[in-house]
């Protein structure tokens, strides 16, 4: 199968000013694109090349002669997954979302500071997640690529804590965009 760069499910400026237009031509138009395209020419002829991403991930996890094949499936899904994980006018969640929120961390500002922590403590590039584990909401975070697909985990919402997806809207300062993300822009799946 050869893997296409999904379109972003809005307008390249829709996210600003909290994500800029500049930072999603780099981030998307770049990154997420080179993604992919390693994808394909690493899976070309290989016993992976009919498989979904997904499948990819799971069988290429952990296997050190297939770590350029898991970090460049991995990378892709998580990002086609963490563009949907935002949108303009989002924030806290409501509705049955919330409720399990409030069900498995007491409240969701109780929430809210542990998946913070775990954006902010993530040392070096990676990612933060709220992801399912056996019928219950939890906070993960994960280095480079990885990701709970890996894990066999269903995941709800990301943030990209790698300096790219930063680093030209607020230089050093993550925690400000983990903040500018949990308040303005976090659209929780599932
Ligand atoms: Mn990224």
């Amino acid at each position: 199968m050869t893997f296409k760069l999904p379109d972003l499910p809005y307008e390249i400026n829709t996210l600003e000013p909290y994500i800029s237009q500049k930072t999603l031509e780099f981030h998307y138009g770049k990154h997420h694109r080179t993604y992919v395209e390693n994808l394909n020419k690493l899976i070309a002829g290989t016993k992976f090349e009919n498989m979904s991403l997904e499948e990819i991930i799971k069988e290429a996890a952990g296997k050190a002669e297939y770590q350029g094949i898991f970090n460049n499936a991995a990378q892709a899904w998580n990002h086609a997954f963490f563009w949907k994980c935002m949108k303009k006018g989002g924030g806290k969640p409501q509705g049955a979302i919330l409720s399990r929120i409030e069900k498995d961390f007491g409240s969701y500002e109780k929430f809210r500071e542990e998946f913070k922590n775990a954006a902010v403590t993530q040392f070096g590039s990676g990612w933060a997640w709220l992801v399912e584990q056996d019928g219950k909401l939890a906070i993960m975070k994960t280095t480079n690529a990885d990701t709970p697909i890996a894990h066999g985990l269903k995941a709800l919402l990301t943030v990209d804590v790698w300096e790219h997806a930063y680093y030209l809207d607020y230089q050093n300062r993550r925690a400000d965009f983990v903040e500018a993300f949990l308040n303005n822009l976090a659209h929780y799946q599932g």
